[in-house]
């Protein structure tokens, strides 16, 4: 059976991707350090719709999944070096999806240690398992954060990324540089993926979406940042974990060509994985409104430090890896979030 790890595996896209991987019968590990930065009690939920116990979870323990005999879950930290490395060793994985990292541009102020020990630190050491057992294909999140105040639309991979105005965005920007590197010196083939503002169901309660979804429901405020003239690609989860499928066994191939130092170029891509269609946050707050059936008390604020006022997803190179990414319609995609949001959290 193809043995794949996915780090991140009680995080939102994790979960999505476990649920999808299982069922086409792939042998999945699951990891995550199920850290505190947004709702523990979230995750556990997550955890337990693949069929992990709470109660059974132990540090560096993997657990058995009671729903699907394909999966395992444990509980490890990234930056615990030789747990990571054993870990590699004793699974030989034949393709990594490495989704776990301290998400969130605004936390980056408050908390920049986490961003480097995990994002930077813990990066390191999946970059080492993959090193000392190599895998077929390393696919990893990267984000659109990195294009920083891009102001060219859509955004390209071709676009220069050099001035990240977040410590988040600099951590993505350098997983991006160090799978270079590991490609080029290991011939570890990766992917790096640039994430545009992901929403959906089992979302984080962190993003925008989810807590505006919670206090239309209970009739308090929002707040809206730049007046709700910040634009964003929002993206369907159910698309990026199709997408995702897609590519984890199409791996890079090293480059016939030479770069301008006579090398031949290393296994290591990056993609934009977005929708392509822009949506102003207050129209995107009218699609929730109309979704819960209730209108929205708001507030206006400034623009934040390390936000950045538009992102937009030039798709071009990755479907011509995958064909023509599926879009899901954002009214579709905003309803059945809302649904599943009044139903898990028990609203009439
Ligand atoms: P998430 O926070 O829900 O999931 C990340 C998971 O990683 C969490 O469950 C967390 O407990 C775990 N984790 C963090 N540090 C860890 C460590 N040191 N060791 C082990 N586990 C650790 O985030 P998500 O939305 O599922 O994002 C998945 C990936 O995509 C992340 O790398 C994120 O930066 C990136 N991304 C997401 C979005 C989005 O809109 N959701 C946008 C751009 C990029």
């Amino acid at each position: 059976m193809t043995k794949i790890l996915i780090t991140g595996s009680a995080g939102f896209v994790g979960f999505h991707l476990v649920n999808k991987l299982v069922k086409e019968g792939y042998e999945i590990t699951g990891l995550d350090n199920i850290n505190d930065y947004y709702d523990v009690n979230l995750k556990y939920g997550r955890l337990l719709e693949a069929g992990i116990n709470k109660e059974d979870i132990e540090y560096n323990k993997a657990v058995p999944s009671t729903k699907y005999d394909n999966y395992n879950f444990i509980k490890l930290d990234l930056s615990d070096r030789d747990n990571v490395l054993n870990l590699f060793e004793s699974k030989k994985f034949d393709y990594v999806v490495h989704l776990a990292a301290q998400a969130g541009v605004r936390y980056s102020l408050i908390n920049p240690h986490a961003y480097i020990d995990s994002n930077v630190y813990g990066y390191l050491n999946i970059l080492e398992g993959c090193r000392n057992h190599p895998v077929k294909h390393l696919i990893y999140a990267s984000s659109s954060s990195v294009y920083g105040a891009n102001k060219k639309i859509p955004f390209s991979e071709d676009d220069s990324v050099d001035n990240p105005v977040s410590l988040y965005a600099a951590t993505k920007k350098s997983n991006e540089l160090f799978a270079y590197t590991y490609a080029h010196l290991y011939k570890i083939p990766s992917t790096g993926l640039r994430f545009f503002t992901v929403y959906g169901t089992w979302g984080r309660p962190d993003m925008a979406y989810f807590s505006f979804t919670k206090a239309i429901l209970e009739g308090n405020p929002i707040q809206i940042f730049n007046h709700g003239k910040m634009k964003r690609d929002f993206t369907y989860i159910d698309d990026i974990t199709r997408a995702l499928g897609l590519l984890i066994t199409k791996p890079p191939v090293l480059a016939d060509v030479s770069d301008f130092q006579g090398l031949t170029l290393p296994p290591a891509r990056i993609f934009n994985i977005g929708n392509n269609t822009p949506v102003e946050l207050f129209d995107f707050i009218s699609e929730l409104e109309t979704a819960v059936g209730k209108e929205a008390v708001k507030e206006y604020l400034p623009m934040q430090p390390g936000d950045v006022t538009a992102t937009y997803a030039d798709l071009s190179k990755l479907e011509g890896e995958i064909g023509v990414m599926e879009r899901t319609d954002i009214k579709n995609g905003i309803s059945t979030f809302v649904n599943w949001f009044k139903d898990y959290y028990n609203y009439q």
